[in-house]
């Protein structure tokens, strides 16, 4: 029986290898078929694989070929969907099947079964997914906007890309959750996927869902849960126990057999870009794999991805609006400050520090907002000039007063602020600029008694530090709230009737053609934590720049007309969503070294397309981090088939090519890049 399906086995692993891998079926072999995990020998090491196809016919001699060592039929195999998903996004984002599909097991199969293996599953399996909770009060009644975006998510099998267009708290989540509940009522065995950016962040949504799915089995995957929650939720997955799946970006790959709805809220957002390893985009995937297994999915935003916005004007995606908000609240006002005019002190002007004392004197609640953690992002000497510079990375290390020492926010590196200046001796050196603590103690001396709380990484680093935090802000015991993007997100505060956005202008001067779209969107976000539940309120945002239109935009709520004017500019200067780009990276001892590797590489890929499009390489705009110099090279293509076809091409020799002469360069290969 096994060998009608051919003795040898197809294996792919966690490595940069081109092709799968061949092995003998060897002794069990009725576990072997496609899509089942298995342990091989690959140099001396034991490692897990996956096997993606069974074959009558070697490519190497015989007894060159080792016998897979353990076939893992206590699981079940991985479908022929799942394949196919993984294979597509190790192709579209250039790396191996394997360091796609291997890399997205759970930690459960990351490594080798030790011997406790089928003790440890039969425990895995047996962990409760969450289904004890007490049905909370009846959901609202959808608003006819909401229902007829709710209308369009059909039950009925067929892929159908939404971009669901909601102003904050216009009801986009009472969509979701409208959606899944009509599918699970519809398909006893369906699963839901709803994808966020952070899991963290939005305790609310954990419980809105839970309150909401009463009885229904949710499970949530994320990076941050311990490895035996993470494996009990994979396999809940997995085999179909669980319904609902709540996760962060790397939920895109998780193995959910009967998947028909696919949900990306906050689409925007850059955390569904991996930073390392393989660049992919959980969004762009999310898209992908509903096509694949003919779903609809539902992006939603208050200020959707320039690129989702694209093709919704392009007709690839079908746009649904949710105009107002929900509730009976009113957008806020939005004021600019002239910094010009306003010469802050600490930070704060003189009508942002007003405004800060009427809403506290009125009892309401105020939300400030800066993009910096620590006390001040550099320590400079006026004496000589000399600046709080990482020894490490080309950046500044920010001072933190909470424990005196300068931070690298790049590296980890610390260390304690000299006494007196290192280079001239001066005792007298000034920490420069703002950051949230600097802010805290500003607010703390400006508005005397009330309670301010500051919410940063720095304050939240304890599991459930953020939660906690969070909630003494929902229980009122907080006047202001001050903190980075941390606040800005999803976070549904009842009480704030005012938000001070403190600096605003770093990101419109930005060398990253984003910058803008991003700056719009936190503002947008963070104006959206006011006036919920229908105080009046208000949002000042202080800059140098009030004329530029971005903010003419913001003050209208108008993200529409922002992205009509920023998607013309991209398209008159040729860049994505209307251009697709790749980024190889470099990384070396030596600047030169990277730069070097770069320009051989752009001679190789200019002898194998010739329009493809390879600009010179530079150094990355963070040209040094923890001590390795860095630099990038882009790459364009008219069209993205176009780009793929080259990247492949090109790829392949460069892995085959003999390297310059001096010290070695790693490389690493980004597609659709979001930061250049
Ligand atoms: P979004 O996800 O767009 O920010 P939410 O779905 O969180 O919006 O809704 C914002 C607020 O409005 C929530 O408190 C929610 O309970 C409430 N809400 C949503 N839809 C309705 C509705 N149709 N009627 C009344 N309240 C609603
Ligand atoms: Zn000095
Ligand atoms: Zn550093």
């Amino acid at each position: 029986m096994t060998t009608s399906a051919g003795s040898y086995a197809e294996i792919v692993i966690d490595l940069p290898v081109g092709q799968p891998l061949t092995y003998r079926v060897g002794e069990d072999g009725e576990a072997a078929q496609p899509g089942r995990c298995c342990t091989v020998q690959v140099g001396r090491r034991e490692m897990v694989g996956l096997c993606v196809g069974r074959s009558d016919a070697a490519p190497l001699a015989e007894e060159k070929i080792r016998p897979v060592k353990r076939w893992l039929g206590e699981i079940a195999p991985l479908n022929a969907d799942w394949l196919a998903f993984t294979r597509f996004a190790a192709e579209y984002y250039q790396h191996s099947w394997g360091q796609v599909a291997v890399a997205a097991l759970p930690p459960l199969l990351r490594t080798p079964p030790g011997p406790r293996w089928v003790s440890t599953l039969k425990r895995l399996r047996a962990d409760v997914v969450n289904r004890n909770v007490p049905a909370a009060a009846a959901p609202p009644v959808l608003n006819p906007e909401q229902r007829s975006a709710a209308d369009a998510v059909s039950v009925s099998p067929g892929f159908a890309p939404l971009l669901l267009h909601g102003v904050t708290g216009s009801g986009k989540t009472e969509v979701y959750l409208t959606a899944i509940e009509r599918l699970l009522a519809a398909d006893p065995e369906a699963q839901a996927l709803l994808l966020v950016p952070e899991i963290g962040l939005t305790p609310q949504l954990q419980s809105r869902l839970r309150a909401r799915f009463a009885g229904q089995p949710i499970v949530c995957l994320h990076s941050a849960l311990p490895a035996a929650e993470r494996s009990a939720a994979w396999l809940a997955a997995h085999e179909g126990r669980a319904r609902i799946v709540l996760g962060t970006r790397l939920a895109v790959f998780a193995s959910l057999p009967r998947l028909r709805l696919l949900i990306v809220d906050e689409e925007h957002d850059p955390s569904y870009k991996a930073g390392d390893g393989v660049r992919y985009s959980a969004r762009d995937l999310a898209v992908k794999r509903a096509q694949m297994v003919d779903a609809p999915v539902i992006l939603g935003s208050a200020t959707p991805a320039l690129e989702s916005w694209a093709n919704a004007q392009q007709g690839h995606y079908r746009l649904l609006r949710l105009p107002r908000r929900a509730t009976e609240a009113a957008q806020p006002q939005v004021e600019l400050i002239d910094l010009r005019q306003h010469k802050p002190a600490s930070g704060l002007t003189e009508p942002l520090r007003t405004a800060l004392e009427e809403t506290v004197a009125r009892g309401e609640q105020a939300l400030v907002f800066i993009n910096r953690r620590g006390y001040a992002p550099v320590v400079a000497c006026d004496a000589c000039g000399w600046l709080s510079a990482c020894p490490q990375c080309a950046v500044y290390a920010a001072f933190h007063k909470t424990d005196g020492a300068l931070h690298c926010h790049h590296c980890g590196w610390r260390s304690r602020v000299p006494r007196a200046c290192p280079t001239c001796g001066n005792q007298n050196l000034n920490a420069v600029g703002q950051g949230t603590q600097r802010l805290e103690e500003t607010l703390a001396a400006a508005l005397p008694g009330a309670r301010i709380l500051r919410i940063d990484r720095d304050s939240t680093r304890r599991r459930g530090a953020a939660d906690a935090a969070l909630a003494t802000v929902h229980a009122g015991d907080i006047d202001v709230l001050v903190g980075t993007q941390m606040i800005a997100k999803g976070h549904d505060f009842q009480r704030v009737s005012l938000v001070g956005v403190v600096n605003a202008d770093t990101q419109l001067v930005s060398h990253d053609f984003r910058a803008p779209e991003r700056l719009f969107s936190t503002v947008l976000q963070v104006a959206g934590r006011a006036g919920r539940s229908g105080l009046p309120s208000r949002v000042l945002v202080q800059t140098r720049y009030p004329e530029h239109a971005l903010f003419t935009a913001l003050r209208r709520f108008d993200y529409e007309g922002f992205a009509r004017s920023q998607l013309a500019e991209r398209q008159a200067a040729g860049m994505p969503p209307y251009v697709p780009q790749a980024l190889l990276t470099a990384q070396a001892k030596a600047l030169e070294a990277a730069l070097a590797f770069l320009s051989q590489a752009r001679v190789l890929g200019r002898a194998v397309q010739p329009s493809a499009t390879l600009y010179d390489p530079v150094p990355m705009p963070l040209a040094r981090l923890a001590g390795v110099h860095r630099a990038q090279m882009l790459v364009e293509a008219p069209k993205r088939g176009a780009l793929q076809a080259f990247l492949r091409e090109w790829l392949a020799r460069l892995r085959e090519s003999e390297p310059p002469p001096g010290p070695r360069a790693r490389w690493q290969i980004e597609v659709d890049p979001q930061e250049i």
